[in-house]
């Protein structure tokens, strides 16, 4: 099995050239705000085309939490966009491991895919309120630990907060 290089980018997801970019999806697949409405905006009418008819045949009900499925970029620079939905953050208790599940369950799809260069956002950590330094571990811990074919996963931090806990994570 090839290494996985880990690189960090601080930016908008939607301006890499990457096989796949990974959207941080809600379960309707219909669109959002955060990267999700970056996506689309920038992606093109395609790809929420395909979000409707996996809506209209495998996914119902919607694409569960930690799950992931892919779908064409349209005009994005990428081959695939790989939606996943992260979990809502809770006070109360929330659990990592379907966290840990977006990055596991995305490598698993851009390994049926031959995606060898993924780029991630910092999933959760925007309308679903993850804190950062705990998302960045789980992201970069489970990277670490997934058995991927993938050459190069790259994590696309959007403010320099983020890119500084993730570069923490990867000293
Ligand atoms: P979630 O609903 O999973 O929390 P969000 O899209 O709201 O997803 O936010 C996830 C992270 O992505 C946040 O840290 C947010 O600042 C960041 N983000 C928002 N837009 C972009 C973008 N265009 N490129 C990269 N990261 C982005």
């Amino acid at each position: 099995m090839t290494e996985t290089t880990i690189t960090l980018v601080q930016g908008d997801i939607t301006r890499e050239r990457a096989d796949a970019i990974v959207n941080a999806a809600n379960s309707s697949l219909l669109g959002g705000g955060g990267v999700d409405g970056a996506i689309h905006r920038r992606g093109g009418p395609a790809i929420l085309a395909e979000c409707r008819a996996l809506r209209a045949s495998h996914y119902g009900k919607g694409l569960p939490t930690g799950q992931a499925v892919a779908t064409t970029a349209g005009e994005l620079d990428a081959r695939w966009v790989i939606h996943t939905v992260g979990p809502v953050f809770q006070a109360s208790g929330s659990d990592p491991s379907l966290l840990a599940s977006c990055y596991r369950e995305s490598l698993k799809v851009a390994d049926e895919l031959g995606a060898r260069t993924v780029a991630f956002p910092a999933i959760s950590t925007g309308a679903y309120g993850w804190p950062m330094e705990e998302a960045a571990r789980i992201a970069v811990e489970t990277v670490r630990a997934t058995e991927t074919a993938v050459a190069e996963v790259r994590f696309v931090l959007f403010d320099e907060r983020a890119y500084a806990l993730f570069a923490e994570q990867l000293r």
